[in-house]
């Protein structure tokens, strides 16, 4: 099985191709506006319960439990628990588009500036590894 990060381009594409016939088809069959399928579709995956992309407070709150509120930031030296109730708290995913990715394990504690913005912060071209990272479905907020 691959996560996310490992779909290739052509991958990505079959996927949307599909997605797209699948709302289309759809669409005629039941005489309903493909734009209202997709509303649809985007409404479910945004609340599914397992694989919605963003976390839900129980899921925050368990990882904030399991870290102790310390930054996973590798080369964060700060070791003084995070406030959560300011707002330099961002729960960070290692991978994305895996099973349990909003686990504790998986979604991380980090402070927002600068660990998590220096996490993403675009890498120099010897490192294009990571330029593929913000591109697919939404591309709305970052891990
Ligand atoms: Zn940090």
């Amino acid at each position: 099985m691959k996560g996310y990060s490992e779909l290739t381009e052509v991958e990505k594409k079959a996927i949307w191709n599909a997605l797209d016939a699948f709302i289309e088809n759809t669409s005629q069959k039941k005489a309903i506006y493909a734009e209202a399928i997709a509303t649809l579709a985007y409404y479910r995956l945004q609340r599914h319960p397992v694989w919605r992309r963003n976390p839900t407070k129980t899921q925050k709150n368990a990882s904030y439990k399991r870290w102790k509120g310390i930054c996973q930031y590798p080369p964060c030296k700060d070791k003084t628990p995070i406030d959560p109730k300011k707002k330099n708290l961002h729960y960070h995913h290692r991978s994305r588009g895996i099973p349990d990715q909003h686990g504790p394990d998986n979604m991380v504690p980090y402070h927002r500036h600068p660990c998590h913005t220096n996490e993403h912060k675009p890498k120099k071209k010897n490192n294009q590894s990571r330029s593929a990272r913000g591109s697919g479905l939404g591309g709305a907020r970052s891990s």
